[in-house]
């Protein structure tokens, strides 16, 4: 039977760490670190994500500064907007709330993210730091995804890893930060042939394409590193995720469950990314990307 690896509790013991760690530079005299987050519109989703990063950022103490544009709002607005975040010093991460209401362009926007700030890790010269393999900031799901492989005392180090999905958000990354701790990666996407054979052949193997319960225990090899990140809302209104969780979990040495898995690492690793940019500009060691 395989260990089955919660999010929610590795995410409370690292929010846990950072508080002490946060609470500590403070007491030494630092500043409270600072996020500001972007939101454009009243999309109900994205509000309520918002809301939750702000909790979270109370939850260790990071002030958060909540920039809310209305659904009007121009690409010029919404630039100035990221801009003055840009070049305020008082702020150390910046997150624009996605998507964006229709109309605007979503890159320009991350293009006035500070590099030295972007703790979503969009910008195209953290992307290309995560390529380098360079210091950087990496995109919040996959570092999350990362973490809970070493939780699962997993070093994908030899390994072959398959990554079902090929986003940019996600799959993408993902199969990059692999390949970076020298896995042997594998992505499959909707176009890939005999796909169960190339899943049963996967030490490591993340689930990221919006199927529910996608992967069957007959697509899994046993032993394997389960990551569900999958979040589908069933007919009867419950949560799952792209990995038959149930079947799969007696074959896997260890595996995520959803809900409880991916989902709340992704905002750990934001607080994760805010504390280092913090922290990076404190120690006034940043040297530009
Ligand atoms: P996405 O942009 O829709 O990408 C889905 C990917 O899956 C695409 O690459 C697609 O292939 C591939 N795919 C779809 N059906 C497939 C199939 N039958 N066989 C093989 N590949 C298939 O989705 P995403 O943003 O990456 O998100 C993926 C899932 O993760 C969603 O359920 C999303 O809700 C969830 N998610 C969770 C978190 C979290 O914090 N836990 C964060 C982000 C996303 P093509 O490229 O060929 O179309």
């Amino acid at each position: 039977m395989g260990e089955i690896i919660y999010g929610d509790e590795l995410s409370r013991e690292l929010k846990a760490a950072m508080k002490v760690k946060i609470e500590g530079l403070v007491k030494d005299g630092k500043r409270v670190p600072c996020l500001a987050v972007i939101l454009v519109g009243d999309n109900p989703a994205s509000l309520s994500y918002v809301r939750g990063k702000e909790k979270a950022c109370r939850e260790v103490g990071i002030e958060s500064r909540m920039l809310h544009l209305p659904q009007t709002a121009s690409q010029q607005e919404v630039e100035e907007a990221v801009l003055s975040c840009s070049e305020d010093p008082g702020v150390d991460g910046i997150l624009v709330q996605l998507p964006l209401p229709k109309g605007l362009n979503p890159q320009a926007v991350i293009h006035k993210v500070d590099p030295s700030k972007d703790v979503d890790g969009l910008h195209p010269l953290n992307l290309a730091a995560l390529y380098d393999n360079e210091r950087g900031f990496r995109p919040c799901t996959p570092l999350g995804v990362m973490e809970l492989l070493k939780r699962m005392g997993c070093d994908p180090d030899g390994k072959h890893a398959v990554v079902l999905g090929r986003s940019s958000l996600v799959g993408t990354p993902v199969a990059r930060l692999l390949l970076n701790a020298n896995a042997t990666v594998t992505m499959c996407h909707s176009h890939t042939h005999d796909l169960a054979a190339i899943t049963r052949q996967a030490d490591i193997l993340v689930a990221a394409i919006g199927r529910e319960k996608f992967v069957k225990a007959d697509m899994v090899k046993e032993g394997a590193y389960v990551i569900d990140v999958g979040i589908n809302r069933m007919a009867d209104g419950h949560l799952c995720g792209d990995v038959d969780f149930d079947a799969v979990l007696p074959k896997a040495a260890a595996i995520t469950p959803v809900p409880r898995g991916v989902g709340p690492m992704t905002i750990a690793m934001l607080l994760h990314n805010t504390l280092q940019a913090y922290q990076w500009r404190l120690a006034d060691e940043y040297v530009g990307l």
